[in-house]
């Protein structure tokens, strides 16, 4: 059996390959299925599966939330998700708009430092899908404001940076609930951006999201380190959560990082995704 990716940006958010040019990419490299998951919107998926179809990989429809948290950043992931389900299409909606409203918020801020930069630009950068801060940071690039991409939200685009403007989000409770609602797996991405205080208060706060409908705990994931990994494995083997990794390739520059392998440490075997297949089918 091969390997696998559940942890991937396209276009439809700030990733740099369209869906279908990602899943061609999965297939030249090897892999067996993928999971697309872009932030906050589903409108990748629809292209992404059919592209699967077309050359024979598995296409698995998911998502990335942001939701609220006192520290770090939250991300939950929904795997097999109904992208046509009403719920969860009109939340992803909302994010949208009050996106709509931010982008331009920075484009200002970043005028008012002598920045010359237009909506626009970032437009074009963003190639048609939803606007975040990464295409910000590719216009700064492009201009020569910065050296790169990681200087361009140290300097400007980071919360606490002087061209920072906060966005909404839902609460962790009401993203596991349009997840759920859309009968997708709900699967807390990356736990070390929580920046938690100790492995108690994560284990804590695991335990309210499960109440909540938190299925599972992303493992797996090249900003890990060997010991969190052991970690989260542990801990989700406490309390029966799945386990899943990826990538979270956007192929924007991340120091070589590559779809299915990371930097070289990420092997994800396709018996993860049928644990998912079996929840999911529990599930229905
Ligand atoms: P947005 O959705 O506009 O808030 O942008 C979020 C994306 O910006 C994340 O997925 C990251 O790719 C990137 N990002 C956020 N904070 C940082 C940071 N401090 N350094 C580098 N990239 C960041
Ligand atoms: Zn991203
Ligand atoms: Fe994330
Ligand atoms: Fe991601």
């Amino acid at each position: 059996m091969g390997y696998v990716d559940l942890h991937l940006h396209t276009t439809a958010s700030d990733g740099v390959m369209s869906p279908s040019e990602i899943v061609r990419y999965a297939k030249t490299k090897g892999l067996q299925a993928i999971a697309i998951t872009d932030h906050d919107t589903i409108q990748g998926l629809e292209e992404g599966l059919i592209e699967g179809e077309k050359i024979g990989l598995e296409v698995i429809p998911g998502i990335e939330i942001s939701a609220e948290h006192f520290s770090g950043s939250m991300h939950l992931l929904g795997f097999f998700i109904d992208h046509h389900n009403p719920l969860l299409s009109g939340k992803l909606e909302y994010l949208q708009k009050a996106r709509a409203e931010r982008n331009p918020k920075i484009v200002e801020k970043l005028n008012r430092l002598g920045i010359k930069i237009t909506y626009e630009e970032v437009v074009e950068a963003s190639g048609g899908g939803q606007i975040g801060r990464p295409h910000f940071a590719q216009v700064l690039m492009g201009k020569k404001y910065v050296r790169g991409f990681q200087e361009a939200f140290d300097r400007f685009l980071k919360k606490g940076a002087p061209a920072y403007v906060d966005k909404l989000r839902f609460t962790a409770e009401e993203a596991l609930h349009f997840i759920n609602e859309a009968k997708g797996i709900a699967v807390l991405a990356h736990p070390n951006t929580l920046h938690m205080e100790g492995y108690s208060e994560l284990d804590k706060l695991v335990l309210r999201l499960i109440e909540k409908g938190l299925k599972g705990l992303e493992v797996y994931y090249p900003e890990h380190s060997p010991l969190e990994v052991a970690h989260y494995k542990t801990l989700a083997e406490r309390y029966g959560l799945l386990i899943t990794g990826g990538t979270d390739y956007h192929g924007i520059e991340k120091n070589g990082l590559d779809i299915g392998v990371g930097r070289g440490e990420i092997k994800i075997p396709y018996s993860i995704i049928e644990g998912l297949k079996a929840a999911r089918d529990r599930f229905l």
